[in-house]
């Protein structure tokens, strides 16, 4: 048996005719940008997550970095992030101007809260969690030191759409929330788009002014914006996306959930939920000593898997200005050479999960 990490055909085979419909609305309608399919979606994302606010941008990094230009961060400022994540969060926080102050993480591959008070300088001006491969940091402590401290908390949501803590959906805690719709997340479009969502009115206003070469009324420039705007085709995409998220949810949750009972071999250490929350498997990242030959191991018996991230961003070759040295973040080091993450996609068969499983077994 062949098993790919993705396979998103499987994912618009289901749903073919809608988004074949969807898309054609919008190639007749002859408008493209800025229009009413982006408002819809706008509107019953901001709906789902119970906010008043949800703006569309071109993609998860800058829904990111607009986020911290739109707080008013920038250069000089400080913005803690943890080490183990996508290069993007830490690349929205330089894009913007500041400089990213790497954290380490907890057993649930989220920042470590008791690290970040001793990180705190009079430079910090924001906490970036990212609720990393589907579940949501220890919110109710990084609000506390947030809180304590007058320090922003930008929710990094791209891996973490519908997941909650003590049942808040992702990006309704912090400031403002970040999200990626790249084709493999778990709403998603044809290409790339974003969003961010916030409670906060004004705060909305200065990302839908910076989306939009930074004007409110067209030839009126109030600030230097850019253009990172969600088109209309994909506004109309992630409308399908977002009416099946709650069965393409349950469907990862039962993929996850019979990796969690069926992988018995000892070597591996499968994920943990924190009881606070509701995990929504973008990623299962199981970790094992012999990483590299059991990935090897899967590859000979077909099974694609990814490894969710080999280089930490506190050592990735373009932040070697910040100069931060092997065995400095110690548990994120640990685990990039220890994870690997299993195929779970929409669409992947029971048969194939069996598959995945009795190799992980066999090894
Ligand atoms: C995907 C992702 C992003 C960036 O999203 P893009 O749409 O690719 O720009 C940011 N942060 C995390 C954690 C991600 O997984």
């Amino acid at each position: 048996m062949k098993i790919d990490f993705t396979v998103l055909e499987r994912q618009y085979k289901k749903y073919q005719t809608e988004y074949e419909e969807s898309a054609l609305r919008v190639l007749r309608s002859g408008w493209y940008i800025l229009g009413k399919e982006l408002s819809s979606f706008e509107s019953q994302f901001a709906q789902i997550n119970g906010v008043n606010n949800c703006v569309g941008v071109g993609n998860g990094l800058d829904a990111l970095s607009l986020s911290l230009t739109a707080l008013g961060i920038g250069k000089g400022d400080e913005v803690i992030v943890q080490a183990n994540t996508f290069i993007a969060s830490a690349l929205a926080i330089t894009v913007s101007g500041a400089t990213p102050v790497f954290a380490d993480v907890d057993s649930y591959y989220t920042i470590d809260s008791e690290s970040i008070k001793a990180m705190i300088t009079s430079k910090t001006k924001a906490i970036m969690v990212v609720h990393l491969y589907g579940q949501m940091c220890d919110m109710d402590a990084i609000m506390s030191i947030a809180k304590q401290y007058g320090l922003y908390v930008i929710e990094d949501c791209a891996q973490a759409h519908l997941a909650t803590y003590r049942n808040k959906m992702a990006g309704t805690i912090g400031d403002i929330g970040c999200f990626s719709f790249y084709p493999t997340k778990t709403i998603s479009a044809f290409g790339d788009a974003g969003a961010v969502i916030t409670s906060n009115d004004e705060l909305a206003e200065r990302v839908r002014m910076l989306r939009n070469y930074g004007s409110h009324v067209k030839y009126v420039h109030e600030t230097t914006g850019t253009n990172s705007r969600l088109d209309e085709i994909q506004a109309a995409m992630l409308q399908v996306s977002l009416k099946h998220a709650a069965e393409n949810n349950k469907e990862r949750k039962d993929i996850a959930n019979r990796y969690l009972h069926e992988i018995t071999n000892p070597q591996i250490i499968l994920p943990t939920i924190r009881p606070e929350n509701l995990h929504v498997w973008y990623v299962f990242a199981i970790r094992c000593k012999k990483r590299d030959s059991l990935v090897q191991y899967l590859v000979e018996q077909g099974i694609h898997v990814q490894i969710h991230y080999p280089i930490p961003c506190h050592l990735a070759p373009c932040y070697k200005e910040f100069d931060y040295k092997k065995g400095t973040i110690p548990v994120s080091e640990t685990y990039a050479n220890e994870v690997l993450s299993l195929p779970i996609f929409i669409g992947l068969t029971e048969k194939e999960v069996q598959y995945i499983i009795n190799a992980i077994n066999l090894f």
